[in-house]
């Protein structure tokens, strides 16, 4: 049948062999190896000063918020002191115009007004005492909620709640902040609405998922990586000080030997020695606010994946031998009728197809695939497609998200085989710590990394079996609110722990919302050193 070959023919583009898996993790080690020597190098290596990992023990309230790519959240965690946590969150999608915003003023007042909503709805009697004491004059900033920021794009750091935007990634485009300290914008907002909240510190959302992993990882195992699979792609990983080559600004506890390097992996190879590319990559890439860069993200992501389909998926619609989404009569169709597709369909448009139709398309496997094609009426106004239709499209998308999380394992095992910890007798299981709606809801994501990993030279099926991929649920907030917990005692000469503990004590904890959970984990060792900023401070 023609549409199966022509089908197979784009499907067979997608294809990643071991061999290709090999080379291209050969590659992925030899460009980390680069960025940790100098910079202006594809892959960033950004030293994060974060020298190890808090003791768990400690107790307070903090404020977290994440500017991921699609959601922007505002949680607050009540770290407990027993090494048990509570979190309440809302989330709000970003406004599609706020990404490529004329100022960056318009992006960071709204998400001071989120913030302002979210203490208004979980926190109202704190809200009101503090609004009331700052009528009164008699605020102190030292009782301000302290807010960890995560903030999941390439930032200089160059403090514990200062960094300078490198670039926007995943969409954003708002040329006015790039250059300028993110902490500071929010910080200009929020004050601007007077409300009584610090930003503390500033995270990467992949340094976040470490953390959050190591305080509930248990045993011998030893979380090395916190890898992001969302709207893009990053990872954090805990790297040996000796082989930080390239000069760090400041001073830091060196007695652990370890730093936590944040890799900006979504540019692994720009220059594309290893990775693959079809028409349909080059089409995206030229069509991207940013061509060149964030090559590999642009293969692996949440942002991506469905618009490579959406390319893919029209060709073969042109393609005269193929008839997707189209029949010549009813007969043509198992449903007796004809397809049709709405003008208005995501499919004509530029980012119009969602990388969650790829999870139902992976997901169902009923012999009518009637979930699938219910999906591909909902999300893409494609009435009554034809079995043969929803085949189709389902080989095209199963390949694209075969392809990404087979690029994921080479991420991943590149730093496995990077710490050498498989070679370390002392360390059981190797343990990665990930987030993002993408590893979390796509179907087997992480059993095609899996297999992908047996592959690699150096790790085989039994390495594979000693790696432990979990998901670190809102590891980005808990992660934030524990480095904003040390930024905090980094400031305590200062502070005074009277109102810190009144701050806490005036905190009403709403556990009857909905939002809140409590989550027992296990205490892991946290502790992060960051003296640098103190010298700074001083
Ligand atoms: P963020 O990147 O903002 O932190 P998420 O981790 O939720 O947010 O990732 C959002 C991205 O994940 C979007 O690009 C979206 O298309 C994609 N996504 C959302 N749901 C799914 C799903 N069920 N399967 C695959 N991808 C998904
Ligand atoms: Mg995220």
């Amino acid at each position: 049948m023609a549409a199966e070959s022509e089908t197979k023919k784009v499907v067979s583009q997608f294809e990643l062999t071991d061999h290709d898996v090999n080379a291209a993790t050969l590659e992925f080690l030899r460009q980390m190896d680069e960025g940790l020597r100098k910079d202006g190098t594809s892959m960033s290596q950004i030293p994060t000063y974060v020298t190890a990992v808090p003791d768990g023990s400690e107790k307070g309230v903090y404020l977290a918020v994440d500017l991921g790519g699609t959601n922007f959240r505002v949680c607050s965690v009540q770290l407990n002191g027993d090494s048990t946590f509570n979190l309440t969150y809302n989330k709000v999608a970003i406004p599609k115009e706020l990404m490529v915003a004329k100022t960056a003023r318009e992006l960071f007042s709204f998400l001071a007004m989120q913030i302002e909503v979210f203490l208004k709805e979980h926190h109202k009697d704190y809200y009101a005492a503090q609004i009331k004491k700052r009528r009164s004059g008699t605020t102190r900033s030292s009782e301000y909620l302290r807010l960890g920021f995560t903030f999941s794009f390439p930032v200089n750091q160059l403090g514990i709640n200062k960094g300078k935007l490198i670039r926007w990634t995943k969409g954003f485009d708002i040329p006015d902040a790039v250059g300028k300290d993110v902490c500071a914008l929010l910080q200009t907002e929020i004050d601007k609405l007077g409300l009584p909240v610090k930003v503390a510190a500033l995270v990467n959302d992949t340094v976040g998922t470490l953390m959050a992993r190591s305080y509930t990882s248990v045993g011998k195992a030893k979380s090395i990586l916190g890898g992001i699979f969302g709207t893009g792609t990053n990872g954090a990983y805990i790297e040996k000080l000796s082989n930080i080559k390239k000069p760090t600004v400041g001073e830091y506890d060196k007695s652990t030997g370890d730093m936590v390097v944040n890799t900006e992996w979504g540019s692994f190879d720009n220059q594309l020695n290893v990775l693959p590319t079809t028409k349909w990559d080059k089409i995206l890439d030229d069509a991207s606010v940013n061509p060149g860069i964030q090559m590999f993200e642009k293969r692996v992501s949440g942002m991506f994946l469905g618009e490579i389909v959406r390319l893919a998926t029209l060709d073969l619609i042109k393609n005269e031998k193929v008839t997707l989404f189209v029949d010549a009569n009813s007969s043509f169709n198992d449903l007796q009728s004809i397809t049709t597709i709405s003008r208005e369909s995501g499919l004509f448009k530029q980012w119009g197809l969602d990388s969650s139709v790829l999870s139902v398309a992976a997901a169902d496997d009923t012999p009518e695939l009637s979930s699938l094609r219910l999906e591909l009426e909902t999300s893409l106004q494609i009435d009554s497609a034809s079995l043969v239709d929803a085949q189709i499209f389902k080989a095209v998308a199963a390949a694209v998200g075969r392809r990404a999380a087979r690029l994921s394992a080479v991420a991943i095992g590149a730093i496995v085989l990077q710490s050498g910890k498989l070679n370390d007798p002392d360390t059981d299981v190797v343990d990665i710590g990930v987030d993002g709606s993408l590893v979390e809801h796509y179907p087997f994501f992480r059993a095609m990394i899996y297999e992908a990993l047996k592959a690699i030279d150096g790790i085989g099926p039994k390495g594979a079996e000693r790696i432990r991929i979990g998901i670190a649920k809102d590891g980005s907030g808990v992660g934030a609110a524990l480095i904003a917990l040390v930024a905090e005692k980094m400031e305590k000469d200062n502070s005074n722990v009277e109102d810190v503990e009144a701050r806490v004590d005036d905190l009403v904890w709403n556990t009857n919302n909905h939002n809140t959970f409590i989550v027992a984990g296990v205490v892991g060792v946290i502790a992060i050193a960051a003296l640098w900023w103190a010298r700074q401070r001083s």
